[in-house]
């Protein structure tokens, strides 16, 4: 077994699109990125990279990189997976915990554990979403952005077996 712990942050800017977990979500404001800003997506990532010691996203997909621009950071995710897979691992579980004064989470979360239960190649129900609010102090308290924290869980294949 090999645990990983992954965060990030975006800041919202008026009139973009509102990713998270690969959902796109109703909202006067979005967070701004090189790829699609989809923070949840981007901690998890790191988590899964870091359960095996490879490094980090930025490392991986560097926003220098014209071809990244844009890009739906589930299509990233699935070359992490790969990356796991081909290394002998697989998903157990992970669990996210996303940061954010707005938008409610609520009525999304069933959605984004669905696809990312897919993505990842597990069940919804090894897929933990939560939310929080920061009490309105700091820059997520203001409404200037979304963090995220993640951790994930991989085991090796070979053993499973
Ligand atoms: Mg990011």
């Amino acid at each position: 077994m090999r645990v990983g712990l992954g965060f990030d942050v975006h800041r919202f800017e008026a009139g973009k699109k509102l990713v998270l977990g690969g959902v796109e979500i109703p909202s006067a404001v979005g967070l701004i990125g090189h790829s699609d800003a989809d923070v949840l997506i981007h901690a998890l990532m790191d988590a899964l990279l870091g359960a095996l010691a490879l490094g980090d996203i930025g490392d991986h997909f560097p926003n220098t990189e014209e071809r990244y621009r844009g890009i739906s950071s589930m299509l990233l995710m699935r070359e992490v997976v790969a990356l796991i897979t081909q290394k002998g691992y697989r998903v157990v579980n992970v669990d996210v915990m996303v940061m954010a004064e707005k938008p409610k989470l609520a009525p999304h979360k069933a959605g984004m554990a669905r696809l990312l239960a897919r993505e990842l190649g597990v069940s919804s129900e090894d897929i933990s979403i939560k939310a929080t609010t920061m009490e309105k102090m700091g820059f997520i308290g203001r409404e200037e952005g979304i963090a995220v924290q993640a951790v994930a869980l991989l085991a090796s294949v070979a053993e499973g077996r």
